[in-house]
């Protein structure tokens, strides 16, 4: 069957940046499994899969706006390291406002500490090699719960 609304779809993928760095890869794990039209995966991607069967093989470039979306300059910010009370304030720690939104420190310098509340792969364009390894319809539940069970999604 090919893939379409619903379609619990499950591949392997490798994913680099636009200078071929490896970003992320499913090798050495199980496929991934979603359940295609709910917006599980970039939209960029989930375009593309539509219509592929069990078996296909593809390339997919996808621009940040289709992927985890363009660089927000407003999310790059810059605060006094007096701000944090006396936290310890380190290059690559990760923190939650009350918003829920996650700030990664990038530099902490001359007592400013540089702050990205942007996704890592925001502004990056994604190159995608995938590899559709099965494709079924959902159950019932699996659409009412809007997540793939057993192998690769939820267990419960
Ligand atoms: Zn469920």
């Amino acid at each position: 069957m090919r893939i379409t609304k619903n379609s619990v779809v499950h591949f392997h993928y490798t994913l680099n940046d636009g200078d071929g760095r490896l970003l992320d890869t499913s090798a050495g794990r199980d496929a991934f499994a979603y359940l295609h039209g709910g917006g599980q995966i970039v939209p960029g991607l989930e375009a593309e899969m539509e219509g592929k069967a069990k078996g296909d093989s593809l390339q997919v470039q996808v621009e940040p706006a289709m992927g985890y979306g363009e660089l927000d300059p407003a999310l790059m910010q810059k605060v006094p390291v007096e701000k944090f009370g006396g936290q310890k304030v380190e290059e690559g720690m990760q923190f939650q406002t009350p918003d829920h939104k996650v700030w990664s420190v990038v530099e902490v310098k001359d007592g400013q500490v540089f702050l990205n509340g942007n996704h890592p792969l925001a502004g990056v364009t994604l190159h995608f090699s995938v590899e559709v390894t099965d494709v079924r319809e959902a159950t019932a539940e699996e659409v009412a719960h809007g997540h793939v069970h057993g192998a690769g999604g939820h267990h419960h």
